[in-house]
């Protein structure tokens, strides 16, 4: 997986990552030889990188859909929902925090997803959730 972001994206003001962590465990990171699901070796956790001012690209330049889509609401916050989203192409992936495995079909989080899937179907677009080894497609 890589986690490479159109560079134009912008914060959403009054959003910041704040003690929220999510991206520096759920997903492969290639460069650290990081698989999903454990912490990067630079992160203390809930604090954050320990080597912010020095970290690569591949963490400088991301950010999540959370933090650049005002269209998600506070409910999507990472740190709440326990899930991290982010765009590649026509692909929307969600990162579901393996303790929290079904969180993603509760509600009101199914119901945005398969709207998600159908709003971007037309254009090829979709939605991918992983959690662990599973993946599911909406
Ligand atoms: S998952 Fe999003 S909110 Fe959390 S640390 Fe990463 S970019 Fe920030
Ligand atoms: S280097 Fe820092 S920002 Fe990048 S994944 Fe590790 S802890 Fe997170």
């Amino acid at each position: 997986m890589d986690l490479r972001m159109d560079h134009s994206s912008k914060t959403v003001a009054g959003r910041s990552c704040g003690t929220c962590t999510l991206c520096c465990r759920l997903p492969e990171i290639d460069l650290f030889e990081k698989p999903a699901n454990v912490w990067c070796r630079h992160c203390i956790e809930e604090k954050g990188c320990s080597i912010y001012e020095h970290r690569p690209s591949v963490c400088r330049d991301f950010l999540c859909l959370w933090m650049t889509d005002e269209a998600l609401g506070e409910e999507w916050e990472p740190a709440r929902s326990h899930m991290m989203i982010y765009r590649q192409g026509p692909q929307i992936t969600l990162l579901v925090d393996p303790d929290h495995a079904d969180i993603w079909c509760s509600e009101p989080y199914h119901t945005q997803l398969q709207a998600w899937a159908s709003e971007s179907e037309p254009t090829g677009g979709y939605v991918i959730v992983f959690w662990q080894d599973d993946v599911f497609e909406i």
